[in-house]
């Protein structure tokens, strides 16, 4: 059966027509602004953040801690049951020493990205943070470590709240 597709082939820009500038660019400037609801989970845990608190939830079903906290179970397909204060504090479960920043220059200094599972939380519930006030090559899987947060008036209900975690002190 043959196919009944046409081809096309398009006009190829060559090296010559970007020589002589034969090709037409346009610019746009845009300006957006939006608003985005957070919803009850998430709205808490920002505003827990704000307060100095982590916040979880706990499913009854299930009998797990999320962290970040969710409305909904998505293991037990029902609504979580109650709210949950965890610690500032967890261990790194996993992380990444990187040289790049997000707009892939090189960075002098790297930055440590890493998982932490918040104590109070189940195992496995974290949340993606920064690790500050070690070198990389004192990073473990497992480590011990404490949240280091704004002052309490640079807070503004959001993830960066909490500055980088650190190794955690020794009480
Ligand atoms: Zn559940």
């Amino acid at each position: 059966m043959s196919s009944k597709i046409a081809k096309y082939e398009g006009t190829e820009i060559t090296p010559e027509d970007l020589r002589r500038e034969r090709y037409l660019m346009t610019t746009y400037h845009t300006s957006l602004s939006y608003a985005w609801s957070s919803g009850v989970a998430t709205g808490k845990y920002l505003a827990g953040l704000k307060e100095g608190e982590i916040w979880g939830r706990r499913c009854n079903g299930c009998e797990r801690t999320l962290v970040p906290p969710r409305m909904y179970c998505e293991q037990c397909f029902r609504a979580t049951s109650s709210w949950v204060r965890l610690e500032d504090r967890g261990k790194v479960v996993t992380y990444s020493v990187s040289y790049v920043n997000s707009d892939a220059s090189r960075r002098d200094q790297p930055i440590i990205v890493a998982v932490i599972e918040i104590a109070g939380g189940s195992p496995m519930m974290g949340i993606l943070h920064l690790l500050g006030e070690v070198a990389p090559e004192k990073v473990r899987v497992s480590m011990e470590v404490e949240a280091v947060w704004k002052s309490q008036q640079d807070r503004e209900g959001a993830i960066t709240d909490i500055v980088y975690f650190r190794p955690r002190r020794k009480e």
